[in-house]
């Protein structure tokens, strides 16, 4: 079933009827999803490695009955079979012609877990932190911490026989899985076991591979690496274990262990046993200050000898980027001494505490040994710990967000050395980066002699410049350190389309051939995984690239386009060596810096997210990699670059892609690469508007800012929808809009119309006492607020007038009449109006300028809105008067916050009497504007705000409150959200999002208020 290489390139497409059978059978045999569209499998085409390829479909089974349907009419039809988990292999391993199969949405479950016996039984698709989760309570864990836990699935760690910072400890998945229930290529299933249990089938199997290795034993002792970190080739060693750590404690062979590492061309993993561990009570950490870079691994190989769990390194530059980090630079400064040029964390975990701390003494006197006394920063608190290890992670996250073609890229990044050669081994390394102009940054774990390092290279070049050419010359002069080194050339990351050649360089003919003879007896026709571990392609074949170079016969190319934001940041080219960008708008994007900000999204599957952070809240409740982060960016990409056909862009595809993106940036914060699907989503809106022009709805939603006077002076008019019997159905008929919900409630007496009494300054009042250094600020008061809560304005600014600031609203002065309002043009952007949404920003930001101008405060009440002006208004071509009005913009929290530390804000307030919980507006949560709310609850005494750990609350705006959103709408909700209010019926809520509080009210018949609110009810006066 191995294909051969088509005329462009690449593998050779399977033919149209096979295809189309392929699809028909699925559909007609299974209850799983089919999908067969280009833009499907284009967002399976890639991983998180530099290749691309174009499955002939995929394939997400319902159960594991789907699969083996599956496994059944691909080798009728001869179809090749991909298995995936979650996609974060860094080598190209889930990447092939045939039918990519997704066990990530439902194969998820936990079948059993044995605390006595410390094992569990689990399904492929399951995430190790899921696991994880469950197994906290019982005090066990699975520990191969691999980085990319809150996505890795058990099934793909199983298949790259994957490694976390503790595996010096803990040893690879290898050394942690007892057992593998697998499909086979003929459809028959084998229990993978200890050789003593081993019946049918599998025995056989395990005779065969006796029997090979036997024939291989000479080749075996000489060739195979004995480092623990080798996770190239077969493991056909596990009946002549040739690593320093065993494959099973006692010494017995266990056939399961051949599958792993295996990268899914044996077969399909249909279950897991694991080996569970105690999970360590305490741990403790020593951070090693180096004043130079080789002297930290120098000293790798004395530090182990002292038993810790982990020892990572940290080099300069990380430490740099760390320090650059606001949030990061007091724990980062805490373990530093000094400037140093590298530090090594080491860990030391287990039960008793007190020989944990014995162990630290141990460390501070191996290092004055070593000759560097005092170098050793000891950190026993667990938050602090916590802390450091995510500095390291933040820093590898910047490390790959460099804009310009030049990316770090992975394929000698986990080259094992024994440790008395880790010095040589990045010298050297170091010299070759040099040589072929670029460098890279290094980290990790230094335990096991496997450092990461990915050198800058640009992909899309061709030539001696280029990035194939120089990752083929640094890879082969790599793999002539790792040969002279004694090390393992893979040595955690898999082997793939980026490692898979060196398999033959590795372990030698003989043993190629063997692997070979492995692959044959379990897979004879080339079903599973063609062209990894066997017959690979070369790793620096063009065709293959996701970003192909124009030498290849596919070269990636982006279609023209003017966009309507500014993208020009990312439109940049770098210098690999110096990684200094140029300047914006230079980097020849033919679609002016769109498609290179699309780009940015390396596929590292970050975004795969269930419990932390708020990224992506509609893949959380879907499980479908369309409605992710990375699978919008995607079909963007797919959509810019031509390959969804003419006018892709505003096609169907990109539209499905995008419905239910909530626009909450989650991503714009937490994705390392710093993808804003947000502001994607407002490009795409405009050009797919201005082809397929605006609803009804859209017009409804957009200008309500424009309408809320003329249907706030007729409230009873206005309100007809909510009292008149049957208004609902009609508005979910003819808008969209479900009948199910309500809408907010229009009232006469808006902030315009009476914003209460109160000292409300005028503009020329505040412009004189701030000119004069007195406390005065700007409130903007959005639609929202001002329309239908305005008591929050006045509470708002009631304390700050308590507090002593003068406050002056915002408002557009009139002869007669209420005063006008202010619009930032938020509901205009929600549907692709930008000019619109320009034309309202533009008289706001001039109206603001003279306040930004003396440097006062901006202080605004609903998120969305504020917001607008630290981020859209910034690519809007407003030039300096928006970055100037962006820095001075802030949330009523955030001021009271930043005056609170200036001690400038002082207030008395009396206790609640309640608890407070607290739930953060998306847009807080991407600003990091969410820590003030808390910190300016702390002020009413006993209140002990706490927040929900919550993701978007599902109202997005407007999003929940269309019919076609509704259920997706309430399920975003029902995550975290209302089931943290229900456990909390006493609680005061605090949301300072309008919509947030309507999701509220609908979702848990509770009022939520501004905290604005309840600051001013609890003033003492
Ligand atoms: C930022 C980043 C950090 C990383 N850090 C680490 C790290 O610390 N340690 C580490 O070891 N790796 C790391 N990796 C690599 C990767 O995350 C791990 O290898 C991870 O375990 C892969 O899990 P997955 O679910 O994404 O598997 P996938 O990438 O989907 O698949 C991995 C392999 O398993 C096979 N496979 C999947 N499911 C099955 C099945 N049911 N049956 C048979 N074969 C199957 C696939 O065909 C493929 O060959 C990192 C990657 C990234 C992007
Ligand atoms: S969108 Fe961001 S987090 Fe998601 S895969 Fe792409 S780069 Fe990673
Ligand atoms: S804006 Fe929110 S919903 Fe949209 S892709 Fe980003 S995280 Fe997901």
């Amino acid at each position: 079933m191995t294909r051969e290489s088509s005329a462009a390139g690449g593998p050779e497409p399977l033919p149209p009827d096979t295809v189309a059978a392929l699809e028909r059978r699925l559909r007609r045999e299974t209850r799983g999803e089919a999908q067969f569209d280009a833009s499907a499998r284009g967002r399976y085409a890639t991983d998180a490695s530099i290749y691309q390829i174009m499955p002939a479909g995929v394939f997400v089974p319902a159960d594991d009955a789907d699969v083996g349907a599956a496994l059944d009419i691909a080798r009728d039809l001869r179809v090749p079979v991909i298995p995936r988990g979650a996609g974060t292999s860094q080598c190209g391993q889930t990447i092939g012609a045939g039918l990519v199969i997704d066990g990530s949405k439902h194969m998820i479950r936990v079948l059993d877990i044995d605390a006595a016996n410390r094992t569990a039984v689990v399904e492929p698709g399951l995430v190790l932190d899921h696991l994880n989760a469950r197994l906290a309570p019982l005090g066990l864990w699975f520990p191969v911490d691999v980085s990319t836990g809150a996505q890795a699935t058990l099934g793909g760690m199983a298949g790259n026989n994957s490694c976390g910072s503790r595996s010096i400890a803990h040893g690879n998945m290898v050394h942690n899985v007892l057992g593998v229930g697998a499909w086979l290529a003929d459809g028959t299933r084998a229990d993978f076991g200890p050789l003593a249990k081993l019946t049918g089938r599998a025995a056989a199997l395990a005779d065969f591979v006796r029997r090979l290795a036997e024939r291989h034993r000479r080749e075996i002792v000489e060739r195979w690496p004995k480092v623990m970190r080798r996770v190239g080739g077969y493991n056909l060693d596990i009946f002549d274990n040739q690593s320093e750590r065993p494959y099973t404690v006692d010494g017995q062979v266990n056939l399961a262990h051949l599958l792993i590492g295996s990268e899914g061309s044996l077969a399909y993993t249909r279950t897991l046993t694991l080996k569970l561990a105690p999970r360590p009570p305490h741990r403790v950490l020593g951070v090693v200050n180096f004043p130079s870079f080789r002297r930290s691994m120098e000293a790798a190989q004395h530090l182990v000898e002292l038993g810790p769990s982990a020892v990572e390194l940290v080099d300069r530059i990380m430490i740099d980027l760390g320090l650059e980090n606001p949030s990061y630079r007091p724990n980062l400064e805490a373990a530093l001494i000094g400037r140093p040029a590298a530090i090594l964390l080491v860990e030391f975990s287990g039960e008793d505490l007190a020989a944990l701390h014995s162990k630290l003494g141990l460390l501070v006197e191996r290092m004055a040994d070593l000759g560097l006394a005092g170098s050793v920063v000891s950190l026993a608190d667990p938050n602090a710990q916590k802390n450091l290890w995510e500095v390291r992670k933040a820093g590898l996250n910047i490390m790959m967000s460099l804009k310009g073609d030049g990316k770090p890229v992975s394929f000698i990044e986990d080259c094992a050395v024994p440790l008395e050669h880790l010095a040589d081994y990045t010298d050297a390394l170091t010299e070759i980066f040099a040589r072929h102009g670029t460098h890279g940054t290094w980290y990790a774990h230094a335990s096991v002699g496997t450092l990461h390092v990915r050198p800058i290279l640009d992909m899309r070049r061709d030539g001696p410049e280029g990035g194939a050419q120089r990752m083929r010359a640094i890879a082969e002069e790599a793999a002539a350190l790792v040969r002279r080194f004694r090390g393992a050339y893979s040595g955690e990351h898999g082997d793939g389309i980026c490692r898979g050649e060196w398999i033959r360089w590795q372990f030698g003919d003989a043993l190629d051939r063997a692997f070979r003879e492995i692959k044959r007896e379990l897979d004879p026709r080339g079903l599973f995984n063609p062209g990894k571990i066997i017959d690979p392609p070369r790793m620096d074949d063009g065709t293959l690239f996701r970003f192909a170079p124009p030498s290849a016969a596919n070269p990636y190319r982006t279609i023209t386009l003017e966009p309507v934001l500014d993208w020009s940041a990312w439109d940049v080219q770098n210098d690999p060596l110096t990684e200094k960008v140029t300047a914006p708008g230079t980097g020849g994007d033919t679609t002016r810096g769109f498609a290179k900000a699309v780009e940015m999204c390396n596929n590292n599957g970050h975004c795969r997210q269930f419990d932390a952070g708020t990224m992506c809240p509609s893949y959380r409740v879907t499980r479908d990699e369309q409605h992710l982060t990375r699978g919008r960016a995607n079909t963007l990409r797919l959509a810019l670059s031509g390959k969804l056909g003419p006018d892709a862009l505003t096609g169907d595809a990109v539209h499905e892609a995008m419905a239910l993106c909530v626009g909450c940036k989650g991503c714009k914060r937490e994705c390392p690469t710093g993808i804003d699907m947000a502001r994607m989503k407002i490009e795409f809106l405009a050009h797919y508007k201005a082809r397929h022009g605006y609803s009804l709805k859209d017009r409804l939603i957009a200008r309500l800012p424009d309408y809320s006077a003329l249907a706030s002076r007729w409230p009873w008019i206005a309100n007809l929808r909510e009292t008149l019997p049957g208004a609902r159905r009609l508005g979910e008929r003819l808008m969209g809009i479900s009948a199910q919900r309500s809408l907010p409630r229009w009232r006469r007496d808006t902030f315009w119309r009476d914003p209460g009494a109160g000292d409300w300054a005028s503009r020329e009042a505040v412009l004189e006492a701030a000119s004069s250094g007195a406390k005065a600020v700007v409130l903007f008061v959005d639609t929202f607020n001002g329309t239908f809560e305005r008591e929050n304005a006045m509470a708002a600014a009631r304390v700050l007038r308590y507090a002593g600031y003068r406050v002056h609203a915002l408002n557009k002065r009139r002869e007669a009449g209420p005063a006008g309002h202010f619009c930032c043009g938020r509901t205009f952007l929600a549907v692709g109006m930008v000019e619109r949404a320009r034309d309202k920003a533009r008289e706001l930001i001039d109206a603001l300028d003279e306040f930004a101008r003396l440097g006062m405060a901006i202080v605004g009440l609903e998120p969305s809105c504020l917001l607008t002006l630290r981020d859209e208004t910034l690519v809007m071509g407003f030039g300096e008067s928006a970055q100037r009005i962006a820095s001075q913009s802030m949330l009523f929290e955030e001021f009271i916050a930043r005056e609170l530390r200036a001690g400038r804000f002082s207030a008395r307030f009396k206790p609640a009497g309640r608890p407070v919980l607290v739930h953060g507006h998306c847009h807080q949560k991407a600003f990091a504007a969410v820590n003030p709310i808390l910190e300016v609850l702390e002020l009413i005494p006993d209140s002990k705000p706490r927040l929900i750990e919550s993701s978007c609350c599902g109202m997005a705006g407007s999003f929940g409150l269309e019919a076609a959103h509704q259920d997706v709408s309430m399920q975003m909700a029902e995550l975290t959200l209302l089931p943290a209010l229900r456990a909390a019926p006493d609680a005061i809520v605090v949301a300072d999002g309008t919509s947030c509080r309507h999701q509220i009210a609908d979702g848990a018949q509770r009022a939520a208020i501004h905290a604005a609110r309840l600051l001013d009810e609890q003033l003492i006066n």
